[in-house]
């Protein structure tokens, strides 16, 4: 008899789900657009329906040991399991996911951060593998940030740890959906792609668009990726001199990006990190994609199975 867990990816537009067998095989996966103005009890009955799927798929050869969600809020994973600040998904705030999946599910229920999950993704299957000490950005809707550290993730005592999207780079600039002025969040997420070109005099809905008019030469596109990646390299360089950290991996949609951006953030940490730490330090781009994230969740279900037959 195999083991295995369900995993969730809640995003924007999409809610993704797979059977994640305990050695990282992808068993089944599925996806549905995240409806808009998703509602509470929506979102479980449609994880509800994807879940039967999941389970009609993968037949009785493999014994479910769990459920792990991984939410796009802050403290998705606190001791009250409740969504806060989805910029995103605001018809989810303030639902308490745990309690709803626990009255849905008959198994074990795990909710993480969507960045932190995309982190143990990446150190358990993918490019920080071999890393000790990691951390990832999710650059897409909006910039996530995970830290592993030892081989742990690290939450920090309100769960809220982790939040690299929102270090200030500029103190009176672009307002951020937190609240705060000047996040880095405003200047390297696709979002924030897409309204920099148009202060460059770029009309273009999607940060893809600002890169393919990159590739074609367009210098006021050159112009938006040099500023992404330099603060970013600005914010990573804090980071490796504050955390000292073996790799950082650069995932979501806008990380596509890459040869765009890549020179100005190694740059900054180059001209900012310290020597020892900055010339350590390796810069990856995603291995897992997509999946980074349903991986990381599928792990974290699994840990917490593991960590409930011991008790
Ligand atoms: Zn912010």
């Amino acid at each position: 008899m195999n083991e295995g867990v369900l995993a969730v990816d809640l995003g924007g537009t999409n809610l993704r789900m797979a059977a994640v067998a305990d050695d990282g095989a992808i068993l089944h996966l599925t996806r549905r657009s995240t409806p808009k103005s998703v509602t509470p009890v929506e979102l479980i009955s449609l994880a509800g329906e994807m879940a039967d799927e999941c389970i009609a798929k993968i037949g009785s050869e493999t014994t479910l040991l769990g459920i792990a969600f991984a939410a796009p809020a802050p403290s998705a994973r606190n001791s009250e399991g409740i969504l806060t600040r989805l910029p995103n998904i605001p018809t989810l705030n303030g639902m308490n996911l745990k309690a709803a999946l626990r009255d849905r599910f008959s198994f074990p229920v795990t909710v993480e951060n969507d960045a932190i999950a995309a982190a143990i993704g990446e150190h358990w299957m993918g490019a920080s593998k071999d890393a000790d000490t990691s951390i990832i950005i999710t650059l897409g809707t909006g910039v996530g940030g995970g830290i592993i550290i030892d081989g742990e993730p690290y939450r920090g005592v309100d769960g809220t740890a982790g939040e690299i999207g929102h270090v200030c780079v500029i103190p009176d600039g672009h307002p951020c959906g937190c609240g705060s002025r000047g996040c880095v969040e405003q200047y390297a997420s696709a979002t924030a792609i897409v309204r920099m070109a148009r202060e460059n005099g770029l009309d273009f809905s999607t940060s893809r668009d600002v890169y393919n008019a990159f590739q074609g030469g367009d210098e006021r596109a050159a112009i938006v990726f040099r500023q992404m990646g330099s603060y970013l390299g600005i914010v990573l360089a804090g980071l490796v001199n504050t955390l000292n950290p073996d790799m950082i991996v650069i995932a979501g949609g806008a990380s596509g990006a890459w040869d765009a951006f890549i020179g100005p953030l190694k740059d900054e940490i180059h001209l900012r990190a310290f020597h020892a730490p900055s010339t350590r330090v390796k810069i990856a781009r995603t291995q897992l994609g997509d999946n980074a994230g349903i991986l990381g969740a599928a792990r974290s279900a699994i840990l917490n199975a593991e960590s409930l037959t011991v008790v």
